[in-house]
């Protein structure tokens, strides 16, 4: 695979599993693209464990991730982990504070569902009902993405997608999306958005089931100054049944492969052949 970006420019890509499961095929296939995209072209791959979220985080994953990294023949760099970069995570959400694009919303998943919000790509699409509420913050409170101020700020954007082309950004297709946890610090957006940015990332590769939320993540460069990588949202691995594999289903885990004694690289090998169902 080459790289789809100016060859003077260093590639720069990232491989940044959530250590809440034991990776499958599907993650190893991500890693490799990852790889293969960065050292074909002389690039970094960076490794980023996002363990931004305290209570499903499992440290010692982190641990059987590289493991499973190192027995696929993949050689990386380590960025920090999210859990230590809470700082920067914390200055962005006050400059969007502070510049009036975000707003506490007080509602639960059952509230969500009870105001009859339509499904978006990934989950509900927030229906707006603490935007016309007048909050106070007396109470915690989780922050969103105000899309209508945001947009007006930032104007028409676009993002290039190496298999889907140039996107006009339509961050509505996810709503006014979680920016700022009430339990937890930042969301997944910001904290992705903000890492990937620090970490020089040129080219974001990851699955087609997180395709959407560039549009967010587009936005958030705009809004807080910071570059825009090229995207590079790879097919999915499949099942038989034809469903993309997860840890939440307990697709198999590569883990449990390489303690059977099986060969990580010609896994990899194969994998690169795309010799695995590989979904749209
Ligand atoms: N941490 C996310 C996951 O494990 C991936 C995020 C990304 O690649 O932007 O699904």
């Amino acid at each position: 695979m080459n790289a789809p970006v100016a060859s003077n420019l260093p590639v720069v890509t990232r491989f940044a599993p959530s250590p809440n499961g034991p990776l499958h095929l599907g993650h190893a296939y991500s890693a490799i693209v990852g790889h293969d995209l960065a050292t074909n072209a002389g690039g970094r791959f960076l490794l980023r464990i996002e363990d931004i979220d305290g209570a499903r985080s499992r440290g010692e994953l982190a641990d059987e991730y590289r493991r499973d990294l190192d027995w696929l023949g993949l050689e990386w760099e380590e960025v920090p982990t999210q859990s230590t970069r809470l700082s920067a995570y914390q200055a962005a959400f006050e400059r969007l504070k502070a510049a009036g694009l975000v707003y506490p919303c007080r509602c639960t998943r059952a509230d969500i569902q009870a105001a009859g919000a339509r499904m978006g790509p990934m989950g509900p699409i927030y229906p707006g009902t603490c935007k016309r509420a007048d909050m106070r913050e007396d109470e915690p409170v989780q922050w969103r993405l105000d899309l209508d101020a945001a947009g007006k700020t930032a104007g028409q954007l676009e993002w290039h997608d190496a298999f889907a082309g140039e996107q006009t950004c339509d961050p509505h297709l996810l709503g006014d999306v979680v920016i700022w946890r009430r339990d937890e610090p930042a969301s997944y957006h910001l904290a992705a958005t903000v890492d990937d940015a620090v970490d020089g990332v040129s080219i974001v590769t990851r699955g087609r089931d997180l395709f959407e939320a560039t549009h967010i993540h587009r936005l958030l460069q705009a809004l807080l100054d910071l570059p825009t990588p090229a995207y590079h949202h790879h097919a999915l691995v499949l099942d038989e049944d034809g469903q993309k594999l997860s840890k939440q289903r307990g697709s198999p885990a590569l883990a449990a492969r390489r303690e059977a004694g099986e060969d990580g690289r010609v896994l990899a090998e194969q994998l690169r052949m795309q010799k695995f169902v590989l979904g749209t």
